[in-house]
């Protein structure tokens, strides 16, 4: 499967804050995109899975050539989309397991059920994995759960659904450095041929456990570069300072070009 997101545009209110932004995700691939707090991560992760609080101007996402855009976020989860989300939401009086288990069940033909005994077996076997509290299956949806109680429940979500396209949007952050391995290494585990991972982080942390085939780095609602784990190792040791220097190069060219064939005769008069 094949997720392709072309020059895309999307506002907050008046305000654009993806401002062209192209990627290409297959199935097989894992992803990470790295960059400065405020650039667009989240909004982009939000826009995939089709929160209605951003709007698209222009641009186009398909999946597998369906217009991803056009589909209602039930139809974009079924149809094998997942967003672990940086803050996560408490639902009140739903079990974890009933969650969990009726998003399976929509995924099944109509009148299908998984059975309980081979649901629990499944889910016991997750929450062993991510080394998570075994009464959090049976609490009400992340309520009262810690801040990295609320990023495991998220992979427990994604280890059961089994998603084709999982974005994780800084699934590592209030995550202490067991908790990170352990997220790391389950996410890890997913690789395969029928699933990609885009993984949303601030820090190279994440990606000491991750193994990762393509590093994008975003900046100013774009992907300002892309390349391979080379990047992280950049990102860790010099910021995104040396980026943002080399896009204000870049930035600058076509505008002395414009002055150039404008206003020469105003910069000789200087
Ligand atoms: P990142 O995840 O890269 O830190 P975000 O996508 O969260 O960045 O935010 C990008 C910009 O869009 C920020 O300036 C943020 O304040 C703004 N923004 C995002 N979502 C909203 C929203 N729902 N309402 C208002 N502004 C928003
Ligand atoms: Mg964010």
């Amino acid at each position: 499967m094949k997720l392709i997101i072309k020059d895309l545009h999307a506002n907050v209110g008046d305000v654009e804050i993806i401002k062209g932004l192209d990627l290409q995700i297959n199935t097989g691939e894992m992803h990470a995109i790295m960059g400065p707090n405020g650039t667009g991560k989240s909004t982009l992760a939000q826009i995939i899975m089709g929160n209605p609080q951003y709007e698209v101007t222009s641009g186009s996402i398909t999946l597998n050539d369906e217009d991803l855009l056009s589909m209602s976020v039930d139809e974009r989860s079924r149809k094998g989309i997942f967003l672990a989300m940086q803050y996560p939401n408490e639902i009140s009086g739903i079990t974890n397991a009933d969650f969990i288990k009726s998003a399976m069940e929509v995924r099944l033909g109509k009148d299908e059920h998984i059975s309980l005994f081979k649901f629990f077996r499944e889910m016991d076997g997750a929450v062993k994995d991510l080394k998570m509290n075994a009464n959090l299956p049976h609490r009400y949806v992340n309520e009262g759960f810690s801040g990295g109680e609320k990023k495991r429940n998220e992979i427990l979500q994604m280890k059961l659904l089994k998603p084709n396209f999982a974005i994780l949007d800084e699934i590592d952050s209030g995550l202490d450095i067991d908790a990170l391995k352990i997220v790391g290494e389950n996410v890890n585990n997913m690789r395969g041929p029928e699933f990609a991972a885009l993984v949303i982080t601030h820090y190279q942390r994440l990606l000491d456990y991750i193994d990762v085939d393509f590093v994008h780095i975003m900046i100013d609602g774009r992907i300002a570069r892309s390349g391979g784990k080379e990047l992280i190792t950049k990102i860790d040791n010099e910021g995104y300072d040396w980026l943002k220097e080399e896009l204000k190069i870049e930035e600058e060219v076509p505008t002395r070009r414009n002055i150039a064939l404008g206003t020469c005769g105003i910069k000789e008069a200087k």
